[in-house]
């Protein structure tokens, strides 16, 4: 059996005609097919703007910079998490904090988010921004968290790396009715992809101005964003912030825009596939994702936890049978703040007593829209066989 990967891409000739088309047109960067990506996002999602870049990472340091965010600020986020949720507010010099998750849905827990505001209130210490992430492409509860924003001031980007395709009752998501931006990623794994890349989404006009400014070096060749010069100086080009080289090119553009023509035959696949895996597991002693009726997920992801208490298997050593079987199961992820770099800043572990309990018993089965029903069938079996053998 070849190996079975726990997500990967989909192809197909159109993607490979649409780079080659590019690779024979006059701009491989910096040319029309980047804002094409953009408009086409944009429009499916609902937001006014679209800012394309290399890397969701990327995207999420300039979000995190175009909200003002910097030294002396603080940043709140999910442990369970990509660790660039919360290396984005490092970047700007800002402080992280963690506010644990759901045990039903693995996101950020509205409850403790409410708990832990109330208590930063009283110390005056609250967030400035607070950065909810899809997990798995099921949207969090992002009414709620708009609510607390309003009540306690903070700014709000969502990390949607998982969940373009993904619906909030019944909206989108991408549409920022919740939220200041929102951030895709175009990594193979994900559910489009575009080689690599990211975006951010905005219906703010401004900030999507400093987006672009911020992507590009800090610079501006636009006039009336220029500040005045002597008039017998060229100026044809002014640097107007500290900015980066994180544009995408038209050649990862071009894929993305191919693939988004793809995106509801995606998810409707990925959707399936759940469904096999929930008839398929339902005598196994594990746990599969519970979905909130308000929310249609992207399922970048398929998490299923381990009943520890009913077998006599450790999650060691179910996962490594698993590999051992050449599955490529993964762990989606471990609390960001048991990392050895963010223990060195202090947080301890048990911090997050529900994002550690998921970290113990936590498997990412494989799930991506190529995956064949003789693969699923063969990754079922190994799975009961590593938890009974
Ligand atoms: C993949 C991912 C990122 C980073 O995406 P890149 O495009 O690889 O930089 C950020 N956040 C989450 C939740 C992710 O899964």
């Amino acid at each position: 059996m070849v190996t079975i990967p726990y997500g990967r891409q989909d192809i197909n000739q159109d993607d490979i005609d649409a780079v080659i088309e590019v690779l024979r047109s006059d701009f491989l960067t910096q040319g029309p097919v980047v804002p094409k990506f953009e408009q086409v996002v944009a429009d499916y999602c609902g937001s006014q703007h679209a800012v394309a870049v290399n890397s969701a990472t990327s995207a999420l340091h300039i979000a995190c910079l175009a909200l003002g965010i910097g030294k002396g600020d603080v940043v709140w986020t999910t442990p369970i998490t990509f660790v660039a949720s919360a290396n984005c507010a490092l970047y700007c010099g800002a402080t992280v904090d963690f506010v644990d998750i759901d045990p039903k849905t693995y996101n950020l827990s509205v409850k403790c988010l409410a708990e832990k505001l109330e208590q930063a209130d009283r110390t005056g210490n609250l967030p400035k921004l607070v950065i909810p992430v899809h997990l798995c492409g099921q949207p969090c509860d992002m009414a709620g968290i708009h609510a607390l924003s309003r009540r306690y001031g903070f700014r709000i980007i969502e990390d949607a790396s998982h969940a373009i395709g993904g619906r909030y009752k019944g909206e989108p998501v991408g549409n920022c009715r919740y939220s200041d931006m929102t951030v895709f990623s175009f990594h193979p794994v994900k559910i489009i992809t575009a080689g690599e890349g990211g975006m951010v989404l905005t219906n703010d006009a401004q900030s999507a101005k400093r987006l672009r400014l911020l992507r590009s070096h800090g610079l501006t060749s636009n006039l009336e964003d220029m500040q005045s010069r002597p008039a017998e100086e060229l100026w044809n080009y002014q640097q107007t912030a500290l900015g980066f080289n994180y544009r995408m090119t038209d050649i990862h553009a071009a894929l993305g825009v191919s693939q988004m023509r793809r995106l509801e035959e995606f998810v409707t696949k990925r959707h399936a596939i759940a469904e096999r895996y929930g008839s398929g597991l339902s005598n196994l002693p594990v746990i599969t994702p519970w979905q909130n009726p308000d929310c249609y997920s992207g399922f970048h992801l398929y998490v299923i936890r381990l009943k520890l208490g009913d077998i006599d298997k450790t999650h060691r050593h179910v996962y490594e049978a698993l590999r051992a079987t050449s599955i490529q199961v993964n762990l989606h992820y471990i609390p960001v703040y048991r990392q050895p770099y963010y223990e060195q800043m202090g947080f301890k572990p048990g911090y997050c007593p529900q994002a550690e309990r998921y970290h113990i018993d936590a498997i990412s089965m494989p799930m991506y829209p190529g995956l064949s029903v003789k693969e699923q069938d063969y990754v079922i079996s190994a799975l009961r066989d590593a938890l009974w053998l």
